[in-house]
């Protein structure tokens, strides 16, 4: 199997990019923020619970994000792969997705990170903003949090994957698709 971790910062392009490489390789897209985003409209337990800690950027607590990967994980059958995004976002999220992983016997093939630097970053989450309709995109204070829980929760899970030799940063400015590109170089390599 193919398990790909694709990193980076809020805003750094994780939506448009695992797109583009759930077609090209089939995979099985398990996005945390979109799965809590369905909770939310429809108007679940767990919905009401996640949305107090997205509406102000904060994290989810890391039991109730890693229940409802678990539950995902197991519910999905025979697949070329997963692509992970938006998770794991805390060093205890990357050690519980490893045992997850390890009771299907397939781990983490690697993490794709994607590097936009912060002013980028903040215009292009107030660009989304205009008509993405969440209430995380609206404000500067809220979108100056993310990007402080990222710094200061998200980025060790860089180190977790460094110190398995599964590191791989991209630069995240630039065309879409030859940001792509860069990509696809390295998934390629990990096969
Ligand atoms: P972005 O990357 O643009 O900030 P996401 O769609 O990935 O947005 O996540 C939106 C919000 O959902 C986060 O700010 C957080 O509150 C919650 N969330 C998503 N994934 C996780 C996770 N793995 N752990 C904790 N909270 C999460």
């Amino acid at each position: 199997m193919l398990n790909i971790v694709l990193f980076g910062p809020p805003g750094a392009g994780k939506g448009t990019q695992s797109e583009k490489i759930i077609s090209k390789y089939s995979l099985t897209h398990i996005s945390t923020g979109d799965l809590f985003r369905k909770h939310l409209s429809e108007g679940t337990d767990l919905g009401k619970l996640a949305q107090k800690y997205m509406d102000e950027g904060n994290l989810v607590p890391d039991e109730v994000v890693i229940g409802m990967v678990e539950v995902k994980i197991k519910e999905t059958g025979d697949v070329a792969g997963f692509i992970f995004d938006g998770f794991p976002r805390t060093v205890a999220q990357a050690e519980a997705l490893d045992q997850l992983l390890e009771s299907r016997n397939t781990p983490i093939s690697g993490m794709v990170a994607l590097e936009v630097e912060d002013d980028e970053l903040r215009n292009r989450i107030l660009e989304r903003g205009k008509d993405s309709g969440r209430a995380d995109d609206q404000s500067i204070d809220k979108i100056n949090n993310r990007i402080s829980v990222y710094k200061n929760e998200t980025l060790p899970v860089a180190e977790f994957y460094k110190n398995q030799d599964k590191f791989y940063p991209i630069n995240g400015v630039g065309s879409i698709d030859s940001i792509f590109e860069n990509i696809c170089d390295k998934i390629d390599s990990f096969k």
